[in-house]
């Protein structure tokens, strides 16, 4: 864990956060500032800065992030309307926490284009 990382924090439930989901691989925890009627991040529950930190080694977290968004739109009942998953990396992204993070976006028609 790394101290000064607030998701490293929430992981931990060292920092609050309205936790919806988590396993021995990620937290799934409801965005602060949503955009969106359903904005929840899926967040591995190890540290790693963006995506361009992550490897073959890693191929279990992804994908788990990635089913446990699904599992959670199912829940949430947007999963037949539709959602987004966004996965900002790198400033020109705009990523503002430097813990990997997959956005579960829903509720709402999104807009394109994107970017
Ligand atoms: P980004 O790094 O641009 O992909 O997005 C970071 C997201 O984290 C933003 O949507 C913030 O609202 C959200 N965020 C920042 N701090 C917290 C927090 N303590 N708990 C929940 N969400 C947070
Ligand atoms: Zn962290």
């Amino acid at each position: 864990m790394t101290q000064d990382c607030v998701f490293c924090r929430i992981v931990a439930g060292e920092a609050p956060a309205q936790i919806v989901y988590q396993d021995d691989l990620v937290t799934a925890f409801w965005d602060i500032r949503p955009v969106a009627p359903v904005h929840i991040l899926i967040a591995p529950n190890a540290h790693y800065r963006s995506l361009n930190e992550m490897g073959p080694e890693e191929e279990a977290v992804a994908g788990r992030m990635m089913l446990v968004a699904r599992q959670i739109a199912q829940e949430q009942g947007i999963a037949d309307r539709g959602y987004r998953l966004i996965l900002n990396t790198g400033r020109d992204a705009g990523q503002v926490v430097f813990h990997v993070h997959l956005h579960l976006l829903g509720g709402r028609r999104m807009r394109y284009p994107l970017g």
